[in-house]
Formats: structure tokens, C-alpha cells, sequence
């Protein structure tokens, strides 16, 4: 490798120092047993469909063998967690089995939840069903929604009882163990950049930045100051554009710590992540969150931007120039001005830009927060707006409001009043209302992974039951399709579901 490995081969816990890696081998477990495989990941993986039913895909794929000629490795990396530096923190429950090149694409594969690191602190290097579940689900939603992010391979259970503290009732319970290969270019985070320069470690800081921008940013060019800057730029870039596309489709990461914010832009680690239902910035799905809300919906671009201070504060000893850095930061936010003003008339279908836009989306901010109204459903369904019939547009939203009692007299001028705005806004616009609808939507999806589907999924699942668990995978390979056939899920969260939310445990 062209990383510097630790020289330490026993897997005991303990500080990594002047190394990116270790060398570790996952843990056997009791009885694996494959619960699902993404076929869209085989192909990308040149992996058949026959070979990943084979013996030797479930051994490899749930830690069970090591392919020969691999060595499995677990990162170093640190992270600012909830804004505080938590030091070294690493893979702890995650290994890379090996990185492969496959049509032009390389790609690194790796178990979460394949036994210890010496990353794993004082947890216990496992998964449990239901967060796997979970994971394995979103990652592969959110690409085919459109938003970077690394992806699922497969899914399998250990056969083995993992011991949780259940958040929900405070006692701990056996859980059945999981474990999810994930895939991406690579797993490298802001924090696998903050550790070295925590440490005072220009050396393996260098080293690891020009081995990143020559795998994974070639197009920058051979390394200097220069090129250290320019990378700085692209990853503020696409850090960007990843959390203009979550606030689009109402994503909610739930843990944005500099270790959970991916180098390459991808959305990683699906902990306590959840959706949008009805529509607030001020949402967390974290429960241990609930009292700042450092997490919340509206808050993601500004965390983007805290995160890309400290990235910027680990690469100054390769940049040493504070202006061109800040400069950097301000583009952040001049850019997601325009970006998240195009982004949001992308769904409105306003395809002009006029001066009034930012007003009426403001506006129409302000009226989804009066009330509760389900993100998802109000935006697909505006499709079906039409512009010489505004007094329509409340009874085309309706299904969306979660307490039809709280619709006021009031809040109905509100909207009417709304809807008489937008339908002489679109009057500027040349797409026909049919037009429109289509453009509309393919920005807004009518399936997003809702907190209660992915549980109706894991409740089953538990009893060894994975037919939901496919077809909510299949459901969420097209979520911007009408598909019919899935009508039940393009629904307001059900009353039982209200309140719970997903652990990441
Ligand atoms: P997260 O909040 O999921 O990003 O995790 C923060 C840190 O805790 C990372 O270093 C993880 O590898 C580690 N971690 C989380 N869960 C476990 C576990 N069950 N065993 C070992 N390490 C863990
Ligand atoms: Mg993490
Ligand atoms: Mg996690």
C-alpha cells in the first residue's frame, strides 16, 4: 500500500500512531445466513448472481474467510463529535475486507460489524439486526434517489446474540447480530485528515492527502500547495451539492461529526438518520440530540460549513494560507444561497428565476411549518397543480396535513392565498402544467424510506421473515416512479409511528 500501515499486528485496543491502517481479521460467527444482496451492487462488483450464492460469498461476506491474497484492514481516524475533539476514534466496528478495480472503478468493500479493532474502544466491534437493516436499505435508497453516498452489497445475520442498552426502555437485550458489507471509491472521512493533524503529524498528513487527490482527484493534478488548496475547494464542493440534495429530499443525518462526513461528498453511516415527515427544520431523528438539536434538518448546511472549518484547520499545515482557505469557506455559503434557492424552485417546478422567488419560497416555508404537513406527499402531489385553477390547490395538498383539525379558517387564507402567488408565478413559465408535472417529478420523490416502513421491515425480519425487507428495496429502486402497485407506501406516517424513531446502535 502506499499508506503507511501500523507495524502492530495483535488486535488489542490502543492509540495508532503514524499509520492510517491496521491489519485485523474479522470474527467468526455461529451460523451466517444471507438476508439480502443488492443485484445492482453484483454488477457494479462484476460478481454474478450464481457466485453470490455460493458458500464462499456468505464466508467472505460475513467474515467468515479471508479471500486469499487480502489482508482486512480497519482505519484510523478522529472526529469532532457534537463540536467537541474527541481524539482518536477509527473503524471500531468497521473492517475493509479488500479494494478492488472493476471497469475503471475502484472500489473499496467493508463489514460493519465483523468483531474488535484496535479501534473499538470499549464497544464491542458488532451490529445488530435492526441498524443493519437500516443501513442497508437507506444507502441503497439514496442512490437510487440520486444523492451520493456509499452503498450495500449485502446483508447477512451472524447467527450470534449481540447485548444492547435499548434506548427506548433503558434495559439491555440480546439482539440478533448483523453484518453489512458496504462499498465505496473509499471511506475516508474528515476526521481520517483531523487525527494527523491533531498529532502534529505533517508527515502521514501529507502522504495521506497526495495518495487522496491521486486516487480520488486526479483531475487536480500532481501535489503542491496548489493542488492542497484546490482539494480543499472540491470537497467543500461536493460537501455542498450532498447537503443541497438531503435538504431536497428531506434527509436528516442525524450524527454529522466530522468522522461521519466522507471526503469524496457521500452520504455515510446511517445511524439515527431519518426523513422528513411532516415538515420542519428544526427535526431530529437523534434522541440524544433532542436538547441542542446540533443535528436538526435546517441545520445541515451550517454544519457542513462548521465541519469544513476543522477539515480546513487540519490541512493548514499543508496550505499555510489562512485567506485562500477563508475564501474557500465563504463560497460555501454565497454557493448555498444560489444552490439551495435553485434547488428549491427545481421543486416548484420554476424553471426562470425571478426576483419574487425567494419570497414565495420563504412564504411557503413558513405555511408547511404553521401546520404539520408531510414533506413528501406535499411536494409530489403540487405536481398535479394546475395554473388557471388555483382554488384548487389546497384540496390537492389536503392528505398531507397530519391534523386536518388544525386547519383553521386562517391558515386556509393562508394557503389560498399561497397558491394564488404561485399559480401567477408559473404564468412566466412555458412548460405546460403536464411538462411541469414531469420535471417536478423528478426532483421530488413519491418513496423516501419513512421511519415505520424500515421498522415494519426490522419487526419482521426479527422473526426471520425478509420479504419486506425486498420489497422496500425494490419499492426504492424507483423512487420518482408512480408505481401503482406500491400506492400503500406513499402515505402519511401512521399515529403508532409517531415518536419512534430508529436507534443507531
Ligand atoms: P458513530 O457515532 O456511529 O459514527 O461511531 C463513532 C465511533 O464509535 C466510531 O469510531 C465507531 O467505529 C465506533 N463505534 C460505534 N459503535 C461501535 C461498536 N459497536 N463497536 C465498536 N466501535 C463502535
Ligand atoms: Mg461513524
Ligand atoms: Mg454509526
Amino acid at each position: 500500500s502506499e499508506l503507511p500501515a501500523d507495524p502492530i499486528i495483535e488486535n488489542n485496543r490502543r492509540q495508532v500512531e503514524e499509520a492510517c491502517f491496521s491489519f485485523v481479521t474479522p470474527q467468526q460467527t455461529k451460523k451466517p445466513e444471507l438476508i439480502h444482496v443488492s443485484p445492482e451492487m453484483l454488477k457494479q462488483l462484476g460478481i454474478t448472481e450464481a457466485e453470490s450464492q455460493s458458500e464462499e460469498f456468505l464466508k467472505v461476506f460475513t467474515g467468515n474467510q479471508v479471500l486469499q491474497g487480502t489482508k482486512p484492514y480497519a482505519m484510523c481516524y478522529g472526529g469532532h463529535q457534537f463540536g467537541n475533539w474527541a481524539g482518536q476514534l477509527g473503524d471500531g466496528r468497521a473492517i475493509n475486507l479488500t479494494e478492488i478495480e472493476y471497469k475503471k472503478q475502484h472500489w473499496a468493500l467493508q463489514l460493519k460489524g465483523a468483531g474488535p479493532t484496535p479501534y473499538s474502544r470499549t464497544a464491542d466491534g458488532l451490529a445488530v439486526l435492526r441498524s443493519s437493516v437500516r443501513e442497508y436499505l437507506c444507502s441503497e435508497a439514496m442512490f437510487h434517489l440520486g444523492v451520493p453516498t456509499t452503498r450495500a452489497l449485502s446483508l447477512a445475520v451472524t447467527g450470534d446474540q449481540v447485548l444492547r442498552d435499548v434506548m427506548y426502555n433503558g434495559n439491555p437485550e440480546y439482539e440478533k447480530g448483523a453484518v453489512v458489507c458496504r462499498v465505496a471509491p473509499s471511506f475516508l472521512r474528515f476526521g481520517s485528515f483531523e487525527i494527523f493533524a491533531a498529532r502534529e503529524d505533517v508527515k502521514t498528513l501529507r502522504t495521506l492527502t497526495d495518495y487522496t487527490i491521486k486516487h480520488f482527484y486526479p483531475e487536480l493534478g500532481p501535489p503542491s500547495k496548489n493542488t492542497h488548496l484546490a482539494f480543499f475547494k472540491a470537497v467543500s464542493e461536493r460537501t455542498l451539492k450532498l447537503i443541497i440534495d438531503w435538504q431536497r429530499v428531506g434527509f436528516v443525518h442525524g450524527v454529522m461529526n466530522t468522522d461521519n462526513l466522507s471526503i469524496l461528498g457521500l452520504t455515510i453511516d446511517y445511524g439515527p438518520y431519518g426523513w422528513l415527515e411532516g415538515f420542519d427544520f428544526g427535526w431530529t431523528p437523534n434522541t440524544t440530540d433532542r436538547q441542542h438539536k446540533r443535528y436538526r434538518y435546517g441545520n445541515q448546511p451550517n454544519i457542513g460549513l462548521w465541519n469544513l472549518y476543522q477539515l480546513a484547520n487540519a490541512l493548514f499545515p499543508l496550505i499555510e494560507d489562512v485567506e485562500s482557505l477563508q475564501a474557500v469557506l465563504d463560497d460555501y455559503k454565497t454557493n448555498f444561497e444560489s444552490q439551495s434557492l435553485q434547488m428549491m424552485r427545481s421543486k416548484l417546478g420554476l424553471f426562470e428565476a425571478d426576483e419574487s422567488d425567494l419570497q414565495l419560497i420563504q412564504d411557503l416555508e413558513d405555511a408547511l411549518h404553521s401546520a404539520e404537513i408531510d414533506m413528501t406527499l406535499f411536494f409530489r402531489n403540487l405536481s398535479k397543480f394546475e395554473k388557471g385553477k388555483p382554488s384548487n390547490g389546497l384540496q390537492l395538498i389536503n392528505e398531507a396535513f397530519y391534523n386536518s383539525a388544525a386547519i383553521t379558517s386562517e391558515l386556509e387564507a393562508v394557503w389560498k392565498r399561497w397558491f394564488k402567488r404561485y399559480a401567477e408565478r408559473l404564468q412566466k413559465e412555458s412548460e405546460s402544467d403536464v411538462e411541469r408535472a414531469l420535471k417536478m417529478n423528478r426532483v421530488n420523490p413519491k418513496y423516501v424510506l419513512r421511519n415505520y416502513m424500515a421498522q415494519l421491515a426490522i419487526d419482521d425480519a426479527e422473526q426471520g421473515d425478509y420479504a419486506l425487507v425486498d420489497e422496500l428495496f425494490n419499492l426504492l429502486k424507483n423512487p420518482y416512479d408512480e408505481q401503482p402497485e406500491y400506492q400503500k407506501w406513499f402515505a402519511k406516517r401512521p399515529e403508532w409511528a409517531r415518536n419512534k424513531v430508529g436507534c443507531s446502535m
